[in-house]
């Protein structure tokens, strides 16, 4: 998947606990994570908080968000 503004190869992300694509050259979000509700972004230091960037499975990659390991 490339991100749809500047077409750089994006990574796959946990944000609130939701599957999304990162863009680490713009910072673009996309997916359902990008969908979280924007006070999220002022409350960055809250566990549940936390933006995750993975590989592999999503579910795997939950179950470290949720955990912290
Ligand atoms: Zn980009």
């Amino acid at each position: 998947m490339s991100c749809p503004n500047c077409g750089e190869p994006m990574v796959k992300a946990i944000y609130l606990g939701l599957p999304g694509e990162f863009c680490e050259s713009c910072n673009t979000l996309t997916g359902l994570a990008a969908y979280a509700p924007p006070v999220a972004s002022q409350t960055e230091d809250g566990p549940l908080f936390k933006f995750m960037v993975y590989e592999g499975s999503y579910w795997r990659a939950l179950w470290h968000w949720l955990t912290g390991r």
